[in-house]
């Protein structure tokens, strides 16, 4: 047995994720939700005092936001999209008829309004572009949603609905870059108190296809993406427990964010991975959160 699938099965045996039969689809412990608030309360203290404003978003996004941001471009093996049945009682009965005859039944769903958050910042740049001009100091904001990404897998660590928490700022090329900054060194520091091994790396998105190993590249080459790794079910390749992004003025130009003097905004976002953090704890420090090192309880639960 590999070790994805043997630590998969041990968060099953002790409740801490719940099967549902389909591979990276798992429910939650209160144990396991309880490691997550207090993970999302030591985010708290390093990040509160910035003053981000917070909004949270469900896990659905509105489909012509999804559309104009281009995520079908780069990620189209990854999106998820919500579909209807919007038919008449005569198609009402043939989907029935279908369903009874363990026949597909999906082929009258319609695309509906509404697609699957991918990052919890998708929603973000049209709203703040709504308001108008940011004020003097940019933008910084501080959100969480559950994000959909198809990616099928039996490692723990590759959910296909999981939750990230972001910060967002928005500003000059050099207030967004400080930021990033900031958020690797607390990073670092975070995982430290709750004793954890990291290592920082540049990284690449999953871009489709031929035109996006050019995509990726670029990224690569001007260290538009880091993460901090953390090993879980493999120490040969750790897994990305935060990403540090820097997205230049791209967002800025597509969605029209403007700062106080019209000049467009660059902006930067940091992620953590909140399933892949509560993980990360429970392999290290054992499944038992009662039975971890009294330190590493004093920095989550005070
Ligand atoms: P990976 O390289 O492992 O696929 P990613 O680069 O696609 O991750 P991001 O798009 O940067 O990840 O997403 C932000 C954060 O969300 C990641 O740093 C990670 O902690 C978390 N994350 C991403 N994909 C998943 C997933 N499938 N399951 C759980 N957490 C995830
Ligand atoms: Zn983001």
């Amino acid at each position: 047995m590999d070790m994805q699938t043997s630590f998969l099965d041990r968060l099953f045996d002790s409740g801490l994720l719940i099967e549902t039969g389909v591979d990276g689809l798992y429910g939650r412990s209160g144990t396991f939700e309880d490691v997550i608030a207090a993970f999302e309360r030591l985010i708290d203290r390093f990040g509160g005092a910035d003053g981000a404003e917070a909004i949270r978003f469900p896990p659905g996004m509105n489909r012509a936001y999804f559309e104009k941001s281009g995520y079908m471009k780069s990620f189209p093996q990854l999106a998820g999209t919500v579909h209807s049945f919007c038919g008449c009682e005569l198609d009402h009965v043939s989907l029935i008829k279908a369903m009874d005859e363990g026949q597909d039944w999906t082929g009258e769903q319609k695309a509906t309004d509404i697609v699957l958050t991918p990052a919890a910042c998708y929603p973000l740049y049209p709203t703040i572009a709504k308001r108008g001009r940011l004020k003097q100091k940019g933008g910084l904001y501080d959100l969480q949603s559950y994000c959909f990404r198809h990616e099928p897998s039996n490692d723990p660590a590759r959910q296909q609905l999981f939750r990230m928490r972001e910060y967002v700022c928005m500003g000059t090329q050099q207030d967004v870059t400080d930021f990033r900054q900031l958020w690797m060194d607390r990073g670092v520091k975070m995982m430290a108190e709750v004793e954890l091994p990291v290592e920082i790396d540049v990284a690449n998105d999953p871009f489709f296809g031929r035109a996006g190993k050019m995509m990726v590249n670029n990224q690569r080459d001007q260290n538009l993406k880091f993460e901090l790794l953390i090993p879980i079910t493999s120490v040969a390749k750790p897994t990305a427990c935060m990403s540090f992004n820097y997205h230049q003025d791209s967002f800025g130009v597509k969605w029209g964010l403007e700062l106080h003097d019209g000049a467009v905004a660059h902006t930067a976002c940091v992620g953590f991975g909140l399933e892949r953090i509560a993980l990360a704890l429970f392999h290290h420090h054992g499944l038992d959160p009662k039975l971890w090192p009294a330190t590493v309880r004093k920095a989550l639960w005070g």
